[in-house]
């Protein structure tokens, strides 16, 4: 029985194992608890992702049927989450690249190996593209067996979008550059040719842009140093504007090139443009107008000694002729008499020819400086000399404002004179009238002299402003027909133009343009 009981010290002993157990149960019941609530917090935080995050989350078994998508995918592609875990992840992609896509997709399930972006299009369910970048890693069994894969997809349609827009944008502006008519290149600054278009290969004579990079870009200058004072200058500004240079072509011939580049790190771009022609087009102007310009000195020179050599003889025919009829005064038959008469009438023609003549050869090409001057004190002028013409003809002439304009006060006072004595003299009506305008056009002024009298033809507009044109014979009006050149010259002279609109028996209106009298730093002259 001693044996059976147990000792006092033996149960003190249980009881404290016991107590040990207890309390070993307790702590192992507390990490339960913090495991439970950790794994909690862990649950939770795996939802919030899944569930928040823009990428959506799945597993699919090895056959490719989802086992699990999160709920984000609905806001994807469209599709309810138990919608989604009826189909394979291919049913989702874009049936014309479902059988590459998913030839592909299993390429990687049989390696069993994470993958990164992988890019697919997929259709959301009403239809529209959409496109994904997937991520996913393998599921094993301890052997080794592939159970499945999980992972996520990321929408990416936008930056998809956003790239194609781009490479298309490129594409479009490389085809541009490869068919521009400009020479468009890349060079670096040691001179090697990085890239030409088409038209720049074929200024150069070459068959083709790579042809065209042999022998790099410094071996096209005629002059090297040209490409050195190019590369100082791109030093220093960073970029060159309309840089002339000489460069030569694949079989030697010459070439006029303007060259526009930016300098970039070590890289040269920019455009060229083949001026040759244009260059030899300005030279032959150059030269065209160098010679019209002698020819037309020479043409002044000879007017101005012609009217002024027989200016004398002129006068002593006229006086001899006086002399003749005061002698012979009654002496002489009537025929004799009518021919001294209509001597004296061609001596007079003459005598106004060469005065017009003269006239003319000092306004020819007039180097005299232009300054501001005031129009109204240089017309009350003209009239003052056409006061003679006004009183004979009833003239009445009326005018607006006339301003300040940059000239020479005494061409511009001819200019009137020219300009009013037309429009008295070329006038059936009584009173003429003559109306003087000026309106202000930017810069300029654009003045106009109107008349009521017998107007110009249409088919003669053009031709009344050549020299010694004139539309009538001589006995129906006077004059010499030069006048509306001398108008001509003057307006030229100022940096003007001079034109006419008339409407026969209405009246005509002369206009021309003059710079206003604020603008003298505008004269190109
Ligand atoms: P001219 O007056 O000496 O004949 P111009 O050179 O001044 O020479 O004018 C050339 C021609 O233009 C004139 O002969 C005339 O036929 C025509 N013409 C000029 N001004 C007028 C005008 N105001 N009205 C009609 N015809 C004009």
């Amino acid at each position: 029985m001693k044996n059976k009981e147990k000792t006092k010290e033996q149960l003190i002993n249980e009881l404290s194992e016991l107590r040990q157990r207890i309390s070993y149960l307790e702590i192992l019941e507390e990490k339960y608890k913090e495991i439970e609530k950790k794994l909690h917090i862990n649950e939770e935080r795996f939802r919030d992702i899944s569930e928040n995050a823009n990428e959506w989350i799945w597993e699919v078994d090895k056959d490719g049927k989802y086992t699990y998508v999160s709920p984000v995918v609905e806001k994807i592609l469209g599709y309810k989450k138990d919608e989604i875990l009826k189909k394979h992840f291919y049913d989702l992609f874009h049936p014309e690249d479902r059988k590459k896509l998913k030839k592909a997709a299993f390429e990687k399930f049989a390696q069993k190996k994470p993958f990164r972006e992988f890019i697919n299009r997929n259709m959301h369910k009403e239809g529209v593209v959409v496109w994904l970048s997937t991520s996913g890693v393998p599921i094993l069994d301890e052997e080794g067996y592939l159970l499945g894969y999980r992972g996520a997809d990321t929408d990416i349609t936008e930056r998809k979008l956003m790239e194609d827009a781009l490479k298309d944008s490129e594409k479009k502006y490389r085809d541009l550059v490869d068919n521009a008519i400009v020479g468009v290149y890349k060079t670096n600054i040691k001179g090697d040719i990085l890239y030409v278009n088409k038209a720049l290969a074929s200024m150069f004579e070459y068959e083709t842009p790579e042809e065209s990079k042999l022998g790099g870009v410094i071996s096209k200058y005629k002059d090297p140093k040209d490409r050195e004072i190019l590369i100082k200058k791109l030093y220093k500004k960073g970029k060159v504007n309309n840089f002339e240079i000489k460069m030569i072509t694949k079989t030697g011939k010459n070439k006029n090139i303007l060259l526009n580049a930016i300098l970039n790190g070590d890289t040269i771009s920019g455009m060229i443009l083949d001026i040759t022609e244009r260059k030899q087009t300005e030279k032959k102007l150059k030269m065209y107008t160098e010679e019209l310009q002698r020819s037309n000195r020479e043409l002044e020179q000879f007017a101005f000694v012609v009217s002024h050599e027989l200016r004398d003889p002129m006068v002593s025919l006229a006086s001899s002729l006086k002399l003749l009829k005061r002698k012979n005064k009654g002496g002489l038959d009537l025929d004799s008499d009518v021919l001294i008469n209509s001597a004296e009438e061609r001596i007079k023609q003459v005598q106004t020819l060469l005065s017009d003549l003269l006239v003319y050869s000092r306004f020819g090409s007039s180097r005299k400086k232009l300054k501001p001057t005031d129009c109204m004190s240089v017309f009350n002028q003209t009239i003052e000399n056409l006061n003679v013409s006004i009183e004979e003809t009833g003239a009445v002439i009326t005018h607006d404002y006339l301003p300040e304009v940059i000239g020479d006060a005494i061409q511009l006072s001819q200019l009137f004179q020219n300009l009013l004595n037309n429009a008295i003299k070329f006038c059936d009506k009584k009173p003429p009238r003559i109306h003087i305008s000026a309106e202000r056009k930017g810069k300029e002024w654009v003045f106009s002299v109107s008349d009521n009298g017998i107007g110009i033809p249409q088919e003669h507009i053009g031709r009344i402003f050549e020299i010694f044109k004139r539309l009538h014979g001589i006995g129906v009006y006077s004059g010499s027909g030069i006048g509306l050149s001398i108008c001509k010259k003057i307006v030229e002279n100022h940096g003007g133009r001079l034109w006419v609109e008339s409407e026969p028996s209405k009246g005509s209106t002369f206009y021309f343009t003059v710079l206003d009298g604020k603008f003298l730093n505008d004269l190109s002259r």
